[in-house]
């Protein structure tokens, strides 16, 4: 029966992000999670070390979750929000505002972080339109940014792996240094991030006027390997937006949802961002749901007689599904009544402890953390910082051996991700290393 479900697999199935040659001769499949860990069908237990692609937050069969689905599933399983709306997602929208940025005041709902940001890149966009400033219709976009793989988010993405192949068929965007201080030639926070806000503000002098927006990953830049920005560049960003009156666009659908040790990362830096795009997290990890949050600035932009044409032409057939709005509302209540922003923040500061416990590793060359978003970058040498060559995939080698010991996560290149549920438990994060700690230590003894 198992290997009848796997031949299945082979024979019909194509994964995200996935060589399916490396998937035919690891196959996997999940069939049941509790708590801070899956099951495989051979009943084999994993720890969900990347929470499930950073989406996780309370754990797999949180039972108010379920209830939840449950309850609406007796009233209703979808209905269109197209010239009107439902209860679940009305609910959900104020609930959102409440705990978002101050300035933020209207949801548009989509269903993953990818349609999020293409829907905030097209409303920046017809904004100038819409008060008469067509001239603006450009972005600028961070080195090594990824938001999602939809065209228009591929455009403002810069990961080259991902995204040069298709080039031709990407709008162009201008592109802004992000301070990556570890692999910096000072490997100072401080100069990195000067040096960087410095170039932006060249490019801004530049071209401001044909510039309609300026998007950036919150605080880390995820799938670029975890790379957590400095002190005040997040800050820094939203003054020179102000400054050259650019509009300015945060993506906040990893770092979202108290994965960063705040509700949303921008927080640390108090950065009211003009639109704010989240997924992952926003139903704890259960179902489709992401949404654009805006300000009430840009969404009376919007708001005039239909033959007027200021329309956000834009809606996707699941937009606002009532079973993902109901199990996102529970979740966002769940964060108030178990104080998880709080408890992340806490259990963070222990994380950071055991963490440092793997700079005992020679391959280990750099820990990087806010809050559950951490990356462990492997190197050939942690005195000269000289990277494995990448056909070695080493990353991928250290996370099949974390399989094999009990963990699931995905490596980004020689990156190691660690993202456990934001429930997880300082016991379990010791586990949870452990398991990364022997699994490096073993690969780095057979590549080096
Ligand atoms: N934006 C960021 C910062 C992400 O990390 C991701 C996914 O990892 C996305 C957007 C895309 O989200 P989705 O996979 O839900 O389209």
């Amino acid at each position: 029966m198992q290997q009848e479900l796997i031949e299945k697999s082979k024979k019909h199935l194509w994964l995200p992000f996935t060589q399916m040659k490396d998937y035919d001769l690891d196959p996997l499949i999940i069939e049941e999670g509790q708590g801070v860990k899956v099951k495989d069908i051979y009943g084999k237990e994993y720890y969900d070390g990347f929470s499930s692609v950073w989406l996780n937050v309370h754990g797999h069969r949180k039972q108010k979750l379920d209830e939840a689905i449950k309850q609406q599933l007796e009233k209703i399983a979808h209905s269109t929000l197209l010239g009107m709306t439902n209860v679940p997602a009305t609910e959900l929208a104020e609930e959102l505002v409440k705990v978002s940025p101050e300035n933020l005041t209207r949801v548009f709902y989509s269903d993953s972080g990818a349609t999020a940001m293409e829907i905030a890149l097209k409303m920046a966009f017809q904004y100038w339109i819409n008060i008469g400033r067509p001239e603006k219709q450009k972005f600028i976009a961070m080195q090594n940014g990824y938001h999602g793989d939809t065209i228009g988010a591929v455009s403002v993405g810069s990961i080259d792996l991902f995204h040069h192949i298709y080039g031709p068929l990407m709008f162009e965007s201008y592109k802004a240094p992000i301070p990556y201080v570890y692999r910096s030639s000072s490997g100072d926070p401080i100069q990195c991030r000067d040096a960087c806000l410095y170039e932006l503000e060249q490019l801004l002098m530049e071209k401001h006027a044909e510039i309609a927006a300026l998007s950036i990953e919150s605080m880390v830049q995820g799938a670029s390997g975890m790379i957590v920005m400095p002190d005040g560049f997040l800050a820094g960003v939203r003054e020179l937006c102000d400054q050259y009156n650019i509009l300015m666009i945060v993506d906040e659908v990893a770092t979202g949802f108290g994965r960063t040790g705040k509700m949303f990362a921008c927080e640390h830096e108090q950065v009211q961002p003009d639109f704010m795009a989240v997924g992952k997290g926003i139903t704890g990890g259960y179902l489709p749901i992401a949404a654009t949050l805006t300000t009430e600035d840009i969404y009376q932009a919007f708001y005039d007689d239909y033959n007027q044409m200021k329309t956000f032409f834009h809606g996707h057939s699941y937009t606002g599904n009532q079973l993902g709005c109901a199990v996102a509302l529970e979740n966002v209540k769940l964060f108030k009544e178990e104080q998880i922003v709080e408890s992340v923040a806490t259990k963070a500061k222990e994380m950071g402890k055991i963490l440092q416990q793997l700079y005992a590793l020679p391959t280990v060359g750099d820990v990087r953390q806010l809050g559950f978003m951490c990356g462990i970058e492997l190197v050939a040498n942690q005195e000269t910082r000289e990277p494995f060559p990448p056909e070695k995939r080493v990353g991928y080698l250290v996370s099949l051996k974390m399989r094999d010991l009990g963990m699931l996560t995905r490596p980004i290149g020689n990156t190691i991700v660690f993202m456990p549920p934001l429930a997880t438990t300082v016991e379990e994060i010791e586990a949870m290393v452990g398991i990364m700690k022997a699994a490096i230590h073993e690969v780095s003894h057979v590549v080096v």
